[in-house]
C-alpha cells in the first residue's frame, strides 16, 4: 500500500487527485498540504474534494505530516515544487511531478536531484498523451525531413498560467529530437505583423486559452496535397489524476533517478 500526500490539495488537480486515490484500492490518501497561511489549512481533505469527511486535516507544512506519507504528489508551481523536491531528497521520499512551466535555471536545479531522490517528472501524466508521443515519433521520422510542415496547436482553460503547455513542448522536444533538430534552434512560438514566410525546419506553435477547456493538443503534418493530423484531447482532469497515482505507486520501489511518464507505463 503506498501512502501518499498531495500538495496543493486545495487546487484543481489537488482536489481531483483526492478522488483518484479513493478509486485506487493499492494507494492510500496519507495527507494534504495547502499554501502556507491558507484558510484551508485545518479543513478536511476529503469535504475539500468533495467525497465526503476523512478525518485527515489539509497542512500548511510538509514537516508536520513526514512521518505519515511515502511519495508526495505535487502540480503546484515551479518554485514550490522543487522546494519539496529539496524536502523530498533530505527526508528519503519519492514524489511525483506534474508542475509544468519551469524554465531552464529551474529545470537544471531540478535535473540535480536526479541522483538524490526518486522522482518522476513529466508534463502530461495521462496514458493517452504518452502513447501519442510515441506515434509523434514515428510520423516525425517518416516526414518530417519529406516537406511536411509541422505545426503544434494546444488549447486550455483561461486560468493556465504558462504558455505554450507543458505537453505543447514536450511533444516539439519529441519531434525535433526524432529529427536531429533542436526546439531552441527551430521552435517558432510567436508569429506577429510582417514575420515572413515559414521555413522548412521550424516547427511552430499555436496557444488558445479558453472557457474550461482541460486540454487539447493537435500536431499537424501538413504539405502540399494532404494534411496529417494526430489529436489528443483530455476531457476530465481525472486521466492526469490517474495517471500520477500510477506514477506513485511505481515510484515507490524505486532507485533514485529522474524518470518519465515513459518509464512509468513501459514504452520506452
Ligand atoms: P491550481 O492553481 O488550481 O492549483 C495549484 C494549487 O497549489 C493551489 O491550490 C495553490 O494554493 C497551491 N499552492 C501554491 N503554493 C503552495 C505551497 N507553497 N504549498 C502548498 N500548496 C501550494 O492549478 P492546477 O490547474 O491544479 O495546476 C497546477 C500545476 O499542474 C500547473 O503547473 C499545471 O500546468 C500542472 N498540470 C499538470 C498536468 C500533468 O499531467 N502533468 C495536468 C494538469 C495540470
Amino acid at each position: 500500500m503506498t501512502r501518499i500526500a498531495i500538495v496543493g490539495v486545495a487546487g484543481r488537480m489537488g482536489r481531483t487527485l483526492v478522488n483518484a486515490i479513493e478509486q485506487q484500492a493499492e494507494a492510500t490518501l496519507a495527507g494534504g498540504i495547502v499554501e502556507p497561511g491558507s484558510s484551508l489549512a485545518g479543513a478536511d481533505i476529503g469535504e475539500l474534494a468533495g467525497v465526503g469527511k476523512r478525518g485527515i486535516v489539509a497542512v500548511d507544512a510538509l514537516q508536520s505530516i513526514v512521518d505519515d506519507f511515502d511519495v508526495l504528489i505535487d502540480f503546484t508551481a515551479p518554485q514550490v515544487t522543487l522546494g519539496n523536491l529539496a524536502f523530498c531528497a533530505e527526508h528519503g521520499k519519492r514524489i511525483v511531478i506534474g508542475t509544468t512551466g519551469m524554465s531552464d535555471d529551474e529545470l537544471a536545479e531540478l535535473d540535480s536531484f536526479r541522483d538524490k531522490v526518486a522522482m518522476v517528472f513529466a508534463p502530461n501524466m495521462s496514458v493517452g498523451v504518452n502513447l501519442t508521443l510515441k506515434l509523434l515519433q514515428t510520423a516525425a521520422k517518416a516526414l518530417g525531413d519529406e516537406g511536411y510542415d509541422i505545426e503544434v496547436i494546444e488549447a486550455h482553460h483561461r486560468h493556465k498560467v504558462d504558455a505554450p503547455s507543458g505537453t505543447a513542448i514536450k511533444m516539439g522536444e519529441v519531434i525535433a529530437e526524432s529529427l536531429g533538430r533542436s526546439l531552441k534552434e527551430h521552435g517558432v512560438f510567436e508569429r506577429v505583423g510582417q514575420c515572413g514566410p515559414r521555413t522548412d525546419k521550424e516547427i511552430g506553435f499555436a496557444t488558445v486559452r479558453a472557457g474550461d477547456i482541460v486540454g487539447e493538443h493537435t500536431v499537424m503534418f501538413a504539405t502540399e496535397g494532404e494534411r496529417i493530423e494526430i489529436t489528443h484531447k483530455a476531457s476530465s482532469r481525472m486521466t492526469f489524476a490517474k495517471g500520477a497515482v500510477r506514477a506513485a505507486r511505481w515510484v515507490a520501489g524505486k532507485e533514485n533517478g529522474r524518470y518519465d511518464m515513459q518509464d512509468v507505463l513501459g514504452l520506452e
